[in-house]
């Protein structure tokens, strides 16, 4: 497997923000998970933003990728990588690919990715960018089907808002797997569940949050 992304050492400078980022907007707000704090502070997330903005790539919010879409803010990746409560080696459905960011981050947290995005550009730039990893599989398409063939899933982290929560994903997901997705229209809130051993969700919402829909 290859880790594309840990030659940290090329870019010391890069490598500073990147842990102040973790330590100031990250594990100063609760999050202690290291397999997520060590992702994050390995994924170069200002290689996954158009130029313009790369000043600003490490900065605590999102940020526009094109396509009328956002990289979501790192603190949000963190908080949804962690609530997967995933070991290395664990099998993901990431629904809304967009820049990749997130999906590099579960990569390096040691997991099989599956991750699907509706929209051709930033699908192909995404499977461009992260083509180094063996562990990650593409899909464009709409995500709202899930990946049937591979199913199921110990975790599955959906970066769009339905309005209400879709079945396909309760089928797909493995017992005692989780489920974060964002659910809502203008008002939304992120929800985190468990899959019960009678196949029922359990869980709830964290806080409010402001995603694109999931179309
Ligand atoms: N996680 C991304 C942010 C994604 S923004 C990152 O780190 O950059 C949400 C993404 O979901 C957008 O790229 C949007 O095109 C995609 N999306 C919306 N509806 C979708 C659907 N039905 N299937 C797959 N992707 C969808």
């Amino acid at each position: 497997m290859k880790w594309p992304f840990s030659r940290d050492e090329d870019n010391p400078s890069d490598a500073r923000k990147r842990h102040m980022m973790v330590e100031q907007q990250i594990r100063a707000r609760g999050i202690s998970d290291e397999l997520v704090l060590d992702a994050m502070r390995r994924v170069p997330r200002h290689e996954f933003i158009p130029a313009t903005f790369q000043d600003v790539a490490y900065t605590d919010g999102p940020l526009p990728i094109g396509n009328d879409q956002t990289i979501s803010q790192p603190y949000m990746v963190a908080v949804m990588s962690e609530a997967l409560q995933v070991e290395a080696g664990m099998k993901v459905l990431e629904i809304g690919t967009g820049s990749g960011y997130q999906t590099a981050v579960l990569a390096e947290m040691g997991l099989e990715v599956f991750t699907i995005e509706v929209i051709q550009k930033l699908a192909d730039d995404a499977e461009e960018l992260l083509s180094g990893y063996e562990n990650i599989h593409f899909r464009c398409g709409d995500g709202r089907q899930g990946w049937p063939e591979a199913a199921p899933f110990d975790g599955i982290i959906v970066t769009a808002a339905p309005k209400s929560v879709p079945e396909v994903y309760v089928e797909q997901l493995a017992i005692g797997g989780h489920l974060v997705i964002p659910v809502g229209g203008f008002s939304q809130q992120l929800y985190v569940f468990e899959k019960a051993t009678d196949g029922s969700l359990e869980g709830g919402s964290r806080f409010g949050v402001r995603f694109v829909p999931l179309v």
